[in-house]
């Protein structure tokens, strides 16, 4: 039975807009609402639901669709639930309307990540309605507390249900999109994640001698932690190589992205076409946190700055202390990491069918396609995933615009109905390929 894509496309838009305009700002979260507004979608059509408690108001909202395990565990399709905060005064449109504009939905979660929700979520009506004779399960899982770390979310639910996670072969997750152009060239570049870069937020303290403020201090440290910042700031990094970097620019060559490799002037101009690209091939360095004083007439003898970093697979986070002391070289200035340990990161092997069958939709989609396996550049909830040894992809199905990716996090966030209608598309056939009873499907 073929799909009446259209029909579908305009409820979906329909499900977003209800969707985006539950406040799942985290904090607090409250996810219950947007949970059971998920889960009544899917329970509506007879689909098998659960709603779980992780803490007063916020659940997380778990779907199963049964097959008959013929072709190995299940497929479990994840997303959260909850949203940062939004500051209505930077956005046009209040953000948690979902107003449609110019082809575009703006909300708080258009892009990270109630629209994957969405894809995901119809991805398994549709298997329901088409009655998909599945040869594996199809999970959906819809969790809280993304955003503030997973501990009442991903994180509670392996610790807490471990057997949500029994017999699950692949997951899906965010983490990388599509893009429509590459420095300059139009292109439709699909990246799926296969790792993350690792957090390694800095503490930056200087000391110095306290005094009154009446007299010009003679050693104050808030001007060297500024001093120290500021060589922070024109410190010339250039791309991070690394075997993983190395071989990312040799498929971009491959695939007529990049020209002459060995001109390194050419490719870094070539990455620094978009802050989400210069993320990827280098350790980033953001300071987000400075802290020093308590009142104007007091010089105080401490200054301290908290800076995220994030480093690329295979880098070492005590060399990058000992890297980032030695560019700021002033002995009253500690560089120190600012929690000392995180779970080592895991990588997911590229070479699996999930990457074959979404290699497979998207050139069947887009002739000139480009697939290509990346480490995301943000935290997600594969990193929980993936060291239960469950390979876990980060996989938007879109071609995001320099401006949807610029509203992660935003004013003004929004998805183009276009991408919603595109990923709703791509999300099921992909689904439809991994998971359904058929001889003829590529393996
Ligand atoms: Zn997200």
């Amino acid at each position: 039975m073929s799909i009446d894509w259209p029909a579908v496309h305009s409820e979906a838009l329909d499900v977003l807009r209800q969707y985006l305009k539950i406040d799942t700002s985290n904090p607090p979260g409250n996810e219950a609402a947007a949970a059971r507004y998920l889960g009544g979608l899917l329970a509506v059509e007879g689909i098998e639901c659960e709603f779980i408690q992780t803490a007063p108001g916020r659940e997380a909202i778990v779907g199963r669709l049964r097959g008959d395990g013929s072709r190995g565990g299940a497929l479990m399709l994840a997303n959260h639930l909850d949203t940062v905060p939004a500051d209505p005064t930077g956005w046009t449109s209040p953000p948690f309307e979902a107003e449609v504009r110019a082809g575009r939905v703006y909300g708080r979660g258009a892009v990270d990540m109630k629209g994957t929700g969405v894809m995901h979520l119809f991805a398994v009506l549709l298997a329901k309605r088409h009655g998909l004779r599945l040869a594996r399960d199809l999970i959906f899982l819809a969790a809280p507390d993304e955003e503030l770390g997973s501990g009442w979310g991903i994180e509670w639910l392996i610790r807490e249900r471990p057997d949500l996670f029994d017999g699950v072969a692949f997951t899906l997750n965010e983490g990388a999109s599509g893009v429509p152009e590459f420095a300059g060239r139009s292109a439709h570049l699909f990246e799926v994640a296969i790792s993350e870069k690792e957090l390694a937020p800095l503490r930056i303290v200087a000391t110095g001698v306290a005094g009154h403020g009446s007299k010009p201090a003679r050693d104050s440290a808030t001007v060297r932690l500024l001093d120290a910042l500021n060589r922070l700031r024109r410190w010339q990094r250039g791309i991070t190589y690394t075997p993983e970097t190395r071989a990312y620019l040799d498929r971009l060559q491959a695939a007529g992205l990049l020209d002459d490799l060995s001109d390194r002037a050419g490719v870094e101009a070539a990455i620094s076409a978009s802050p989400d690209t210069v993320a990827a091939f280098t350790n980033t360095l953001n300071v987000t946190v400075l802290r020093a004083g308590s009142q104007s007439n007091v010089i105080p003898g401490r200054a301290e700055a908290l800076v995220d970093c994030r480093l690329l697979p295979g880098q070492s986070r005590d060399a990058w202390v000992a890297e980032v002391a030695a560019v700021i070289g002033d002995p009253l200035v500690q560089v120190s990491l600012e929690y000392p340990s995180s779970a080592p990161v895991v990588v997911s092997p590229w070479d699996t069918e999930v990457s074959r069958v979404i290699t497979q939709v998207l050139t069947e989609t887009f002739e000139d396609a480009v697939v290509l396996p990346s480490s995301s550049i943000v935290g997600t909830d594969n990193r929980f995933i993936r060291p239960l040894g469950i390979p876990a992809y980060g996989f938007i199905p879109c071609l995001l615009s320099q401006e949807e990716r610029d509203g992660f996090h935003a004013h003004d966030e929004f998805l183009t109905v276009e991408n919603l209608n595109l990923g709703v598309e791509v999300m099921y056939e992909v689904v439809r390929r991994l998971c359904e009873v058929q001889s003829s499907v590529a393996r």
